[in-house]
């Protein structure tokens, strides 16, 4: 977290004053809210819970805001698992049970009521002393701290998770349902006639400097290297994490307005082009975050006896099974197919990939990744990068095996970044406003057998201009030529390489 809280100059008793600062507020709040029988389970709870948060804060650089509970909510028993180490254990133990026991140990006296009530008073004089002492010296400098960092707040254990997980459940459990907003009736296939197939790569936890396809050091992209493939290289995701970047790519929404619970409740461009009467299938080795809700899904079964799999995961090859079939018995003219991949998601990136793959090394094969040498660890997730890669290339070879008159087509783009000890920081889901490039700068892939719409004007736009997930849903309504009133081609990337459509805006 270096770099994002570092102070230019700072005096060290201001600094020793923090934690005395939060104590001093926190003894008053539960001082007031120390109600008899329920205040040593409170207690116990938000000590074990803030031990785990302690431990991914301090290690990972983790911050739990709204985006992060959800996450976390949303992890899955082999996800939680695969963040289970030794060091975690014993932090766990110093920093949780510890404590965790000592309170529940403690004895808790009850006194009448004058007396109770003196006992307390004393308790809030005293920390309402420490409080003002420390705001009497030190108030020039929180003021300036607070006024130029005001995420610093974010890092606060218990409060920030505590106020964010509030808001989850307020958000989930006691708001009224939202109704289903529909964006389009009934788009349009502009182009009936034809034969396509279009496959969507969805990657996960990408980031776009391991790409030499984007001028990286390593050859992270040799098995593609020998297609026509155009790489995006100012793609930038729309949020920090899985549970809010799939969403978002593929909702209507863009990342300024974009909200979860609201997404779930609407259209996505998958829908649109599922009514346009495309073939939909999402094959998923990494579910789908409620996107695929209303197309047809095959989700990879995870205990299937196979090489590839371990019984919580599988790697990504997983899908070209699924896809050859599909691609087998086609059962109409046009076809979306979207390959959700496991990718590179950490701290286990060695699992990501079959021993054969293992490209760069030495590497890293353990989850406490924060004590892995930065050359191991990059060896790592290069190498889920690297297998990544030969993964789309078996894509692209499985497309070129459709008959000419087809045209064809591969998407792959990540969701977000992922960050490797830059600054100290590891993993991704960090608050987007402050968050490093590594977790928002993505790579996005486009390879098709289409020379009328794969054009040097793509290329060129792809190489020098910015673009974002903001860009997917118009983009993918755009490629296939599918009219919809929800579509905006101000926000297609292909439309100003269309001649008919740059004249119709004009
Ligand atoms: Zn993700």
């Amino acid at each position: 977290m270096g770099a994002i809280i570092a102070l230019e100059q700072f005096n060290v008793l201001f600094l020793l004053s923090v934690p005395l600062l939060l104590g001093s507020i926190l003894l008053i709040v539960f001082a007031i809210l120390a109600i008899p029988v329920i205040f040593k389970p409170i207690l116990i709870s938000i000590t074990l819970t803030s031990a785990l948060v302690f431990y991914a804060v301090l290690n990972y650089g983790t911050v739990f805001d709204y985006g992060m509970i959800q996450n976390s909510v949303e992890t899955d028993q082999a996800e939680a698992f695969s963040y289970l180490n030794l060091q975690a254990v014993i932090h766990f133990f110093i920093f949780g049970l510890l404590p965790a026991l000592f309170i529940a140990k403690t004895k808790i006296i009850t006194q009448g009521y004058p007396k109770a009530v003196f006992a307390r008073l004393k308790v809030l004089a005293g920390a309402f002393v420490v409080l003002l002492t420390i705001v009497f010296f030190f108030y020039q400098d929180y003021a300036a701290v607070g006024r130029n960092n005001s995420h610093v707040k974010k890092f606060i254990n218990p409060t920030q998770y505590l106020y964010s997980g509030a808001k989850y459940l307020k958000y989930n459990f006691f708001e009224s349902e939202i109704p289903f907003k529909t964006l389009d009736i009934a788009p349009i296939d502009a182009s009936p006639d034809n034969n396509e197939v279009m496959v969507v790569v969805l990657g996960e936890t990408a980031r776009a400097q391991n790409f030499s396809s984007n001028g990286y050091s390593k050859n992270t992209n040799q098995h593609t290297s020998t297609y026509d493939i155009t790489s995006f290289e100012n793609m930038f995701s729309c949020g920090t994490a899985t549970a809010v970047s799939v969403p978002c790519m593929f909702s209507m929404m863009t990342r300024d307005n974009f909200e979860r619970r609201h997404a779930d409740k609407q259209q996505n461009v998958i829908d649109l082009i599922q009514l346009a009467g495309f073939d939909v299938q999402w094959i998923s080795n990494n579910g789908c975050k409620n996107v695929c809700d209303r197309v047809p899904t095959i989700n990879i079964d995870l205990s299937q006896d196979n090489p590839l799999c371990d019984g919580h995961y599988c790697q990504d090859e997983i899908l070209l099974l699924p896809l050859q079939q599909k691609l087998t018995s086609l059962s109409k003219k046009k076809t979306l197919i979207v390959l959700h991949m496991m990718g590179s998601h950490g701290p286990t990136y060695f699992k990501r990939y079959p021993k054969e793959h293992q490209k760069f090394t030495p590497d890293c094969a353990r989850s406490d990744i924060q004590n892995c040498s930065s050359e191991q660890l990059i060896n790592t997730y290069d190498n889920t990068i690297a297998y990544t890669d030969f993964v789309l290339s078996k894509v692209i070879e499985q497309l070129e095996q459709l008959p000419e008159d087809y045209k064809t087509s591969m998407l792959y783009v990540s969701d977000h970044g992922e960050s490797l000890g830059e600054s100290g920081i590891y993993l991704h889901g960090l608050p987007y406003s402050f968050s490093p490039q590594q977790q928002r700068h993505i790579p996005m892939l486009l390879w098709s057998n289409s020379e009328q719409h794969h054009t040097n004007c793509v290329k060129e736009h792809a190489k020098n201009q910015s673009f974002s997930h903001d860009h997917l849903f118009h983009s993918l309504l755009g490629w296939l030529n599918i009219s919809s009133t929800a579509y905006q081609s101000e926000l297609d990337i292909f439309a100003p390489c269309i001649p008919s459509k740059t004249l119709a805006k004009n």
